[in-house]
């Protein structure tokens, strides 16, 4: 099915093979609070990279996987049949950072990424500043070999894991005033401290958590600019649709794993002394799980392969707000109907039903919400007509 090589079906087997393995212990995860003990993080962490799942987005000329956009995907679709963030020891580095990344930041970040021995947290969002990013009001001020930072960033997912940020700001002088630009920042750096954490819907434990993050007067070197000042954010959008896609790929692995859970179960639970898997209602929500896993499934697959295949950019960036919009919208449905066919149980944090209820909301709101998918679908469609997109 899918038409995968020999090879695609290795990587996915090897990908799937690790998934199996965190499974068992995400209900332990979950009971404690989402805390994993760190010599066991960091042994899955060997493991990922022992199986070559790590990086697998990064180019091999620096130290990455060089897999294909499809191998990416079905690499992160078994990442996403675990809760808990068990998996995101599977870690994808910036793979448009080595395009834009000089010979120093090549060996201090780049490299190091893809070996597993840095990790980053992105520092773009802010109070007023989401779906619109042109609003953000974080500076950089450049003052002799130097760049001053300052700003309040929102959402900084797992800076309590990195050692590195990329800051977003407006550069306020010289002939690029008021542009983007961004940087790389160590971690800790004076200047740089924890606004409050505030809990949110999913568990993911003490490494993951998502805090305010105060820039104040942070001094960096010139040379930890990301690319040129005025050289536009292009490398954006890059990341951008390698997000989206992945994100897509995710929701695919969770509702796999919700479908098949809930077809068990299905078949092994009496009620009226039938299972209920023989009750229409009941079907029809299997089936529609299904039925709507396939679509997402295949839009994903054909998406990797346009790009793979290297299509038209803007047919790539609409493609994979396609593939983004539909399997997150597909997942949080499928959820739903779990919990629902699990019953009381679907209620239960024991159960992956509810763990994924929770945690695949906010697939419909990172890496851009729902209606900012759409928007950006629709856009295209009136530039380029529906016919090159779909
Ligand atoms: C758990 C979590 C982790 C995150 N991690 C990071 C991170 O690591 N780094 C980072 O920088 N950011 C991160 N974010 C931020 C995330 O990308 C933003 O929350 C998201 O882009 C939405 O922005 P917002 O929250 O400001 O919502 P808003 O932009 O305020 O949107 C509010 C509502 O308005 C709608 N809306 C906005 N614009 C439009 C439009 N043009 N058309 C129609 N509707 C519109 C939205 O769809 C939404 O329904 C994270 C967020 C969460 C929840």
């Amino acid at each position: 099915m899918y038409s995968l090589s020999e090879q695609d079906r290795e990587i996915q087997a090897r990908a799937r093979q690790f998934a199996d393995e965190l499974i068992p212990l995400e209900t332990g995860v979950e009971l404690a609070g989402g805390e994993l003990p760190a010599d066991q993080e960091a042994a899955h962490k060997a493991r990922a990279i022992e199986l070559g799942l790590h990086a697998a987005n990064m180019p091999r000329a620096v130290g990455g996987g060089g897999c294909t956009s499809l191998q990416q995907v079905l690499i992160q679709e078994q990442v996403g049949r675990v809760t808990n963030a068990l998996a995101w020891v599977v870690a994808t580095p910036p793979s448009w950072l080595p395009d834009v990344a000089t010979p120093d930041q090549l060996e201090r970040y780049v490299r190091p990424a893809a070996r597993g021995e840095r990790d980053e947290c992105y520092a773009i969002t802010e109070e007023g500043a989401g779906s619109d990013v042109d609003a953000i009001e974080a500076t950089a001020s450049r003052d002799g070999d130097d760049y001053v930072l300052n700003g309040v960033k929102w959402h900084v997912t797992s800076y309590n894991a990195a050692d590195y940020a990329f800051f977003q700001g407006k550069l306020t002088s010289g002939e690029h005033a008021g542009e983007h630009a961004m940087f790389l920042v160590d971690l800790p750096s004076p200047g740089v401290r924890v606004v409050r954490t505030p809990p949110y819907m999913h568990t993911l434990g003490h490494a993951h958590q998502h805090p305010i993050v105060a820039f104040e007067d942070v001094r960096v070197p010139a040379a930890q600019l990301v690319g040129a000042e005025g050289g536009g954010m292009a490398f954006a959008y890059e990341w951008f649709r390698f997000e989206r896609l992945m994100v897509a790929a995710r929701c695919l692995g969770a509702a796999e794993r919700l479908v098949a859970e809930m077809t068990s179960f299905a078949q092994e639970r009496i009620v009226s002394g039938r299972p209920i898997a023989e009750f229409g209602a009941v079907q029809a929500m299997l089936a529609d799980s299904l039925t709507e896993l396939f679509a997402a499934r295949s839009l994903t697959y054909e998406t990797a392969r346009g790009i793979d295949a290297g299509a038209d950019l803007k047919v790539q960036h609409a493609q994979c707000s396609m593939a983004k919009l539909y399997a997150a919208e597909m997942a949080g449905r499928v959820a739903d109907r779990a919990v629902q066919v699990f019953g009381g149980r679907g209620y239960m944090r024991e159960y992956a039903a509810e763990r994924f209820y929770r945690e695949l909301r906010v697939e419909r709101i990172w890496e851009g919400t729902s209606e900012v998918q759409r928007s950006i679908i629709a856009d295209q469609m009136i530039k380029r007509g529906p016919g090159r997109l779909a």
